[in-house]
C-alpha cells in the first residue's frame, strides 16, 4: 500500500518564483466554512466539485447585496427603481455578451442555465434541419437534440484526429444545420480544437454551438474570434449561483423561432385573435426575468475579465498538474481520458479507484476529510460507457477559489483510504453511501429531513453492497 502524498509533497516551481495555486486566485464566499466529520470535530470544507457548481465570488455576492435595495420590476415599471433595475438588467446583458466576445449583431438571451439555453436553441433550429453531435457530450447537449430530431449522434473517435476525420466525413455525406460541441468535457476537461470544428462545419454550411458550461468559466472565449455561432453557459458554474445562464449568438434563428415561453414580456402586441411577438432576446424571455441572477452573472464576468491574461489558466493548470501528479503516485487509480492527443484539459479530472465503489470513496472523503467531490456518471452516460466505466467514477474539479492545500487534502484522504480503508462503517441509504448512523447534524443544518437531502441520485449513482467498514 502506498505511502501518503503528505510524506512526498508535490512541489511545483515556476520560473518567476510565483506559485499559481498557492492561494485562491479570487476570493469566494464560504472559503472558511467548517463542516462536521464522522469521527467528531470539524474541518474547513474543501469543495472540489466546481464542475458541478462553483461558490459565489465575493465580488458577486457584494454586487447582489448592493443591488437588492435597488431591485424593482423591469421593463414595464414607471417607478424610478424600475428604471434603475431595467438599466442594470440590460447593462448586465451587454456585459455578458461582451464577456463571450459577442459580435455587434449577436443576441444575448438570459436563461436559467446551460440546459435551458440548449433547449431554447433546439426550438430555434429551422424545422426539419438536422443537428450533428458527438456521443461524448453532457446530456444537456445531447437530449435536446435527440428529442427535437433529426439528429446524428456520432461515435467519438479514439483520437482527436480520428474524431475530426469522422466529423468531416459525416458533414460531407449529409446536410446539417448545426454542429453542437462541448467547449470542455465535464468528465475529463478535454475538448476538440474549436477552430477545426468551426472550419469543418462552416465549410459544410452548418453552424456551431459551443456548450460552454465547462469552458466559459475557465478559459477566455470569444464568439467573434472563434467564429462559432452560439455559446451557452451557466451562472452557477461561473461563480454566480443565482439562477441565471445565457445563450449568446446569431440573431436570425432566434428572431424566427416561436417564443420559448409564451407570455408577458415576449410580445409586442396582443389581440384576442393574434399575437405579435417581440424580437429576440425578449421573445425568449417570457415572464418576469431573473434580474438579480443576470446582474450576478455580469458581476462574475466582470471579475473574471479583470484578471490578467492567462492568470486563471495558470492557476488551474498548476492545480490540475498537482492533482494529476498526486493521483499518478497512488496505486490503483486510473484517470479517465477521451483522447490521447487532446490539448491541455481544463481543471476537471475523473478517475476510478480499483476495487472501490466511487460512491463509497466520495462519501468517505466527505465524512472523514471534509472534501466534496462528485461520483457517478456525471450526466454523460454514453461517454462513461465509452470509457469503460458504465458504473461510474469519481471526479475532482478546481476553480478560481481552489488552492494547492485543497488538492493535497484530497490526495491525503485518498492515500489514507488506499492504506487503511475507512475508519467508520458505511451503509447505502436511499441509494447513496454514507456513514452508518451518521452522527453529523446534516438534517438540522439543512433544515430538512436527512433522507430527503441524501435522496435524488440525479444522473445515476453507482449502487453496491449495503454496509462496509
Ligand atoms: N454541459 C456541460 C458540459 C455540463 O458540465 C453541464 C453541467 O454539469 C451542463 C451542460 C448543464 O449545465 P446546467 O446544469 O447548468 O444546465
Amino acid at each position: 500500500m502506498p505511502s501518503t502524498v503528505l510524506s512526498r509533497p508535490v512541489v511545483l516551481t515556476f520560473a518567476d518564483g510565483v506559485r499559481p495555486g498557492a492561494a485562491p486566485l479570487l476570493p469566494v464566499v464560504g472559503a472558511d466554512t467548517q463542516v462536521p466529520l464522522a469521527r467528531g470535530g470539524r474541518t474547513r470544507y474543501v469543495g472540489l466539485d466546481t464542475a458541478a457548481s462553483t461558490p459565489a465570488l465575493v465580488a458577486v455576492a457584494e454586487r447582489v447585496a448592493e443591488t437588492l435595495p435597488l431591485y424593482a420590476s423591469v421593463h414595464r415599471g414607471a417607478g424610478y427603481l424600475s428604471q434603475v433595475s431595467t438599466a442594470l438588467y440590460e447593462t448586465a446583458r451587454d456585459t455578458v455578451a461582451a464577456f463571450v466576445g459577442g459580435r455587434p449583431d449577436d443576441v444575448c438571451v438570459f436563461t436559467r442555465h446551460t440546459t435551458d439555453a440548449l433547449n431554447l436553441l433546439a426550438g430555434c433550429v429551422p424545422a426539419g434541419e438536422a443537428v450533428l453531435v458527438l456521443d461524448c457530450e453532457h446530456h444537456a447537449d445531447l437530449l435536446p437534440w435527440q428529442r427535437r430530431g433529426p439528429v446524428t449522434v456520432l461515435p467519438t473517435g479514439s483520437t482527436v484526429t480520428a474524431t475530426l476525420r469522422a466529423l468531416a466525413d459525416t458533414l460531407a455525406r449529409g446536410r446539417y444545420a448545426l454542429v453542437a460541441v462541448t467547449g470542455a468535457s465535464n468528465v475529463t476537461g478535454e475538448s476538440l480544437p474549436l477552430d477545426a470544428v468551426v472550419e469543418l462545419a462552416h465549410a459544410a454550411g452548418a453552424r456551431v454551438l459551443v456548450d460552454g458550461a465547462q469552458s466559459v468559466p475557465h478559459r477566455r472565449f470569444s464568439l467573434a474570434e472563434s467564429d462559432a455561432d452560439y455559446i451557452a453557459f451557466s451562472g452557477h458554474k461561473t461563480y454566480a449561483p443565482f439562477g441565471s445562464g445565457a445563450l449568446v449568438g446569431r440573431r436570425d434563428w432566434l428572431d424566427a423561432a416561436p417564443a420559448y415561453l409564451a407570455g408577458g414580456g415576449a410580445v409586442q402586441d396582443v389581440t384576442v385573435e393574434e399575437t405579435t411577438w417581440a424580437a429576440a432576446p425578449h421573445r425568449h424571455e417570457g415572464g418576469s426575468p431573473n434580474v438579480l441572477g443576470a446582474i450576478a452573472l455580469a458581476a462574475a464576468c466582470d471579475a473574471l475579465a479583470a484578471l490578467p491574461a492567462g492568470a486563471l489558466e495558470a492557476h488551474e493548470r498548476a492545480l490540475r498538474e498537482r492533482l494529476d501528479r498526486g493521483l499518478r503516485a497512488l496505486p490503483g487509480i486510473r484517470q479517465l481520458r477521451i483522447w490521447p492527443d487532446s490539448a491541455e484539459p481544463t481543471g476537471v479530472l475523473s478517475f476510478t479507484v480499483a476495487g472501490a465503489d466511487p460512491g463509497l470513496v466520495a462519501a468517505y472523503l466527505s465524512a472523514e476529510h471534509g472534501v466534496g467531490v462528485r461520483d457517478g456518471r456525471f450526466c454523460a452516460h454514453p461517454l462513461l460507457a465509452r470509457l469503460g466505466v458504465p458504473e461510474g467514477a469519481l471526479r475532482a474539479s478546481v476553480g478560481a477559489g481552489t488552492t494547492a492545500a485543497d488538492v493535497d487534502r484530497l490526495l491525503t484522504g485518498l492515500a489514507a483510504f488506499l492504506e487503511s480503508g475507512t475508519s467508520v462503517p458505511y451503509a447505502v441509504v436511499d441509494g447513496r453511501w454514507q456513514p452508518a448512523d451518521d452522527p453529523r447534524p446534516l438534517a438540522r443544518l439543512a433544515g430538512a429531513d436527512l433522507r430527503a437531502v441524501t435522496r435524488g441520485a440525479g444522473c445515476g449513482q453507482a449502487g453496491g453492497q449495503t454496509t462496509l467498514r
